[in-house]
Order: C-alpha cells, then sequence, then structure tokens
C-alpha cells in the first residue's frame, strides 16, 4: 500500500506543509509500523513549522496519534498485529503509516475511540501533568487557566472541576459559553478586558495559586500580577509568541513568587509514568469525567488549511487530522 505524509522541506508559514509519497521502512528493533487512524494537531506542530523550535528538514510534523500495529520489530512483545495503540513523541505523526518505539506506544481501550485515544495523548497529558504535577492541585485551590476553550484547556477545566477546585479561564469571548460547560467557574475576555483587574476582583483581592500560561508573549508578565504571594507561574507555550526574558529580581518584588517552564516528555519520561498518566486519563475519558470536545476534523492531507484555523484563533477544543478522509 502505498503512503503518504506530510512533508517540510523548508521552515515557515502553513504553504510549506507538503503532501507526499513516502517509504516507510520496515519497523527496526524494538520498534512497531502502525496504519494511523487519527492524528492530533497541536500549536507545538506549528513551533516545529515555523522554525521556533529546531528540528532537521525534511521533517514530518506532528507528536500524538493513534492507530492499527500492523507489524512488529524484533524484541517487540508488547504489542502484536491488530492492537490498537496510542502515543505521544516528537515528530513523524502526520503520517499514513509510521514507525514508532514500542515503549512508548499504550494500548487503547475498548471504550475509547481512536480520536479521542490521539487527543489524549499530548492534550490530555498535558492537562494532567500540569493540575496533578507540576503542581498537586486541591479543592481550595484558585488557579486562573488562559486560553480556556483551547484544546488544552477544556480539559483541563474538567480536571480541575473533578478536583473540586475554583478555576478561571481567559479566552475570546465567543469561545466563554464552551468553556463553562467544560467545568470553568468563571471567563474572563482578555482581548477586550484587563484580566489581572477582574481576577483581582474576582478574587477580592486574595489572587490565584497558581496561573497556567500558554499564551505567553502578550499575557506573561500581567499573569504575575494574578498571583498570590508565593504563588506559582507555570508558562507551557507561547502560543501568540516567544515570551520576553523574565528579570527575577522582579519574582521577589511580586511576593516570592515561584516559575516554572516544563514540558510534558519530562513527566512521562519512564515507562511506569507513562502507564500511570495514560492509565488515568483513559479511566477519566472511560467514567465521563473527562469529555473531550473535537471541535474540528480534516483530512490529514489538509494540513495546511488546519494550521491557518489554529494559528488564527478560529478553532475550539481539540483538532484532529484523519489519514483516510
Ligand atoms: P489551543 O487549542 O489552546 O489553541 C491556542 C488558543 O490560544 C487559541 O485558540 C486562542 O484562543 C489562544 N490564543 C491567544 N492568543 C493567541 C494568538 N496570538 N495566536 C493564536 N492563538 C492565541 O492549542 P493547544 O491546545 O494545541 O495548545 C495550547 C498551548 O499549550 C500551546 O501554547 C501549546 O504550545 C502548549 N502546550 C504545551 C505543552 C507542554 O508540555 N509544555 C504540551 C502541549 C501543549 P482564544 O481565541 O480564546 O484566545
Amino acid at each position: 500500500m502505498s503512503n503518504h505524509a506530510i512533508i517540510v522541506e523548508e521552515t515557515g508559514g502553513p504553504e510549506v506543509l507538503k503532501w507526499k509519497e513516502v517509504d516507510v521502512s520496515a519497523p527496526g528493533p524494538g520498534e512497531v509500523r502502525i496504519r494511523q487512524k487519527a492524528v492530533g494537531l497541536n500549536f507545538i506542530d506549528t513551533y516545529f513549522r515555523s522554525g521556533l523550535y529546531p528540528a532537521d528538514a525534511p521533517f514530518t510534523p506532528g507528536n500524538e496519534g493513534a492507530g492499527d500495529v500492523i507489524a512488529a520489530g524484533e524484541g517487540v512483545t508488547r504489542f502484536r498485529e491488530g492492537d490498537r495503540v496510542a502515543y505521544t513523541v516528537g515528530l513523524g505523526g502526520y503520517s499514513e503509516e509510521r514507525n514508532l518505539p514500542a515503549d512508548r506506544a499504550v494500548s487503547i481501550p475498548d471504550n475509547v475511540s481512536y480520536e479521542l485515544a490521539a487527543v489524549a495523548m499530548l492534550k490530555g497529558l498535558t492537562a494532567r501533568y500540569l493540575l496533578r504535577k507540576t503542581h498537586d492541585l486541591k479543592a481550595d485551590d484558585t488557579v486562573l487557566f488562559h486560553a480556556a476553550s483551547g484544546g488544552v484547556g477544556l480539559i483541563a477545566g474538567q480536571i480541575a472541576q473533578h478536583i473540586g477546585a475554583r478555576i478561571i479561564g481567559t479566552a475570546s469571548k465567543e469561545k466563554h459559553d464552551l468553556a463553562r460547560h467544560h467545568g470553568y467557574d468563571e471567563l474572563i475576555d482578555y482581548n477586550n478586558e484587563d484580566f489581572a483587574q477582574r481576577i483581582k476582583q474576582l478574587t477580592n483581592g486574595d489572587l490565584c495559586d497558581v496561573v497556567y500560561d500558554s499564551v505567553g508573549k502578550t499575557t506573561l508578565m500581567k499573569s504575575l500580577d494574578c498571583l498570590r504571594p508565593m504563588g506559582l507561574l507555570v508558562s507551557f507555550g507561547q502560543s501568540s509568541g516567544k515570551v520576553d526574558p523574565l528579570d527575577l529580581g522582579l519574582l521577589s518584588q511580586k511576593g516570592s513568587l515561584f516559575v516554572t517552564r516544563p514540558t510534558l516528555y519530562n513527566y512521562i519520561a519512564s515507562r511506569s509514568s507513562l502507564e500511570e498518566a495514560t492509565e488515568e486519563m483513559f479511566g477519566w475519558l472511560g467514567d465521563g469525567t473527562v469529555k473531550i470536545e473535537i471541535g474540528q476534523r480534516f483530512a490529514l492531507k489538509d494540513a495546511e488549511k488546519a494550521h491557518r484555523a489554529l494559528e488564527g484563533r478560529e478553532t475550539v477544543g481539540a483538532t484532529v487530522l484523519l489519514p483516510d478522509a
């Protein structure tokens, strides 16, 4: 069967995403080959495409997906042909078929679809580690989560609601109802309101225990003003552009604040941490604690259109790219 993938030969705008016929070698030792059924679109894909994050060209973007094992390399005992698996690894996701280290794949439970499994791997596991590991959220915590109606944001709202914490979100006004239906207690229109002032009002001056900021350039400095003394700023993305350098002296002036810049892959580096994370996430999907909103679907070959929509702030929830569409 012929195999196609999106190839980036030179970094740049969405137009550099080209659909091409490619060869895939037989899976090497410890690898499985999978035929993909669903691929998740993530903001990180745009960072690699644009060159903000380095990658050796030519490359295929895409960090999460799900499909069927169609061959197993030497020494693979964990999976066999026909198994349904999902993964998150660096690059290679925008392809019909791909090879993957077997120890980075997990089995998909019968009650979870390929689409949900795909987007649970990067977006879901990110929301989980941010709220359970970077900070172990408690019922009496108040947190601010930027881009509440995004892929990671809608999952985070439901996890916070499950824990019983108060979660305040920022989003474009037209996306507020969706975030409210996914666990957010209050929403702020950060395009038209001073979100730090609103946080002050909403918390009667107590401010937040944690701020989760993936918007970056346009929000980060003001996010510091939303934190109570010794509060934690979690800077985990840059949808609006790379953040400016931070003067550490500001952290003492603003009340002995903590700042971290985490990435999912450190939190699931070992097999046991990957299994613990996916077991909890798939458990939440299975029992309805978390419902992942798939806001948009695109054919994988139309990845260019999908990138334009994501960067144009036109998407809500998760976006799935379909190899068979
Ligand atoms: P989203 O679905 O959240 O899309 C981004 C959203 O950000 C937009 O819909 C928009 O919502 C908001 N936004 C605000 N300003 C801008 C802007 N200038 N340009 C574009 N969007 C803007 O994306 P993902 O769920 O894929 O990812 C969310 C963030 O989490 C990303 O920054 C990503 O890099 C980060 N991430 C980090 C990980 C980590 O481990 N560190 C892992 C996974 C994701 P609105 O219109 O409401 O403002």
